[in-house]
């Protein structure tokens, strides 16, 4: 397998010598030469930085943010704002001087503040909006609470069916289109799912629900994974979306970390309560130091490793009669027209529970996501097992990964 474009035979190799150098900077997994991290998407490991960014603020500087004057307290209240501008710039916020970054525990908290004080500020009656069905539980129950709490003004959710197409694997955008219309105020979509792999083009949502909907993208799963690009630029194109919603510890920050950002021309302004308490301040250091680390890293390079061990695993699972993966296919030819799978990738085992899977897998070292990986209505996933891949997986924790399953069937 080639782990980049077949046309670029230097290409491993460098990846290669890049991905050890990142992998040899996460401490728990250099000290566990014996285990094999895969379940990245339910949280991500912490680089060397972002713990010594934790240590250096916990033992210099630690104070409350935007209360005292002495220098700890305004140290930490630049900390909170430079954090917050750091997103911007992870972002590539093309209205950096309007937009609103507001800290939260997770994409669970942040997409419930949109739902439940920003939305139904926003809607008018009868308004409709789109929400996705075999989605994460987090990006369908605030949108569901907010319908029932709106229920007296005519407001009601259209349901997205599947977000793939069976035959291609790509996004469904013509569903979408289908769906949206003139009564269409908010669509709620996630860029990476957490089951099946698959992204979605941003651009291809905007076109297919026309300009003046907002859309509010669930971006736990591609934040710290692919580049995300608010003004675009490069090879990415713009991406024309109002909320961006993610959990900074799936992108190597501390638990209990995340960020909403609103882009503030749309609709009143998103300030959820919440700004005078106290901040998770030592978490939003170390969500800063953990999108310095990506940057610095390089999350287009991220996203080709992932994306080349996650095609290595899948094409080789789909030889293997007892399983069956679920979701968008993938290919290794750089000219396909099927959807490259991000590095997610579930699957079942047609005689062995996943809870014994994952047990079994194990006791080889392997930690995966058992079960229905909180797929909500849908529960598609119910019974599977899930790997998620990061920077610090190898092409080795994959074939012997393959070996074991291979000796199951
Ligand atoms: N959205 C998606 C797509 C997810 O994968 C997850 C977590 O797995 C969430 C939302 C919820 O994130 P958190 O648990 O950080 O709130």
């Amino acid at each position: 397998y080639a782990l980049d474009q077949p046309n670029d035979p230097h290409a491993l190799d460098s990846l290669r010598a890049w991905q050890r150098a990142l992998r040899d900077q996460f401490p728990i997994i250099t000290g566990n030469p014996d285990l094999a991290y895969l379940d990245n998407a339910a949280t991500a490991q912490k680089p060397r930085a972002v713990l010594d960014a934790v240590h250096t603020y916990l033992t210099t500087t630690n104070a409350n943010a935007g209360r005292g004057t002495y220098p700890w307290a305004n140290r930490t209240t630049q900390a909170v704002e430079g954090a917050r501008d750091r997103v911007r710039r992870f972002l590539n916020d093309p209205d950096p001087g309007t937009s609103a970054v507001h800290f939260t525990s997770g994409t669970t908290e942040g997409l419930r503040a949109i739902a439940l004080d920003w939305l139904p500020r926003f809607l008018r009656d009868g308004d409709e909006i789109i929400v996705p069905f075999a989605d994460h539980e987090a990006n369908i129950s605030p949108w569901r609470e907010a319908e029932r709490l709106l229920a007296d003004r005519g407001v009601h959710i259209r349901v997205l069916p599947m977000p793939y197409q069976a035959s291609s694997g790509d996004y469904d955008h013509i569903a979408l289109a289908d769906l949206a219309g003139p009564r269409t105020r908010f669509v709620a979509v996630t860029h990476v799912h957490h089951v099946y792999g698959g992204d979605m083009n941003v651009h291809r949502v905007r076109r297919a629900v026309g300009p003046d909907a907002v859309i509010c993208l669930d971006a736990a799963q591609s934040i710290g994974h692919l580049p995300v690009s608010l003004a675009g630029g490069g090879e990415l194109p713009r991406a024309d979306v109002d909320f961006v919603v993610f959990s900074g510890h799936k992108a190597m920050a501390l638990p209990g970390t995340g960020a909403v950002w609103a882009r503030q021309a749309r609709g009143p302004a998103f300030v959820p309560g919440g700004w005078s308490g106290t901040p998770n301040t030592v978490g939003i250091v170390s969500l800063a130091a953990a999108l310095d680390w990506l940057d610095a890293a390089g999350v287009e390079r991220i996203e080709r490793w992932t994306v080349a061990l996650a095609a290595r695993f899948t094409d080789a699972l789909r030889h293997l009669a007892a399983y069956e993966i679920l979701g968008c296919r993938t290919s290794l030819a750089a000219d396909s027209p099927v959807q490259r799978r991000k590095g997610v990738v579930t699957f079942r085992h047609h005689g062995i529970p996943s809870g014994d899977l994952g047990f079994i897998l194990f006791s080889h070292g392997f930690m995966v996501r058992s079960d229905n990986h909180c797929q909500g209505s849908a529960g598609e996933s119910a019974g599977s097992v899930r790997v998620s891949l990061h920077v610090h997986n190898t092409v080795e924790e994959v074939d012997r990964l393959l070996s074991v399953l291979a000796s199951l069937g």
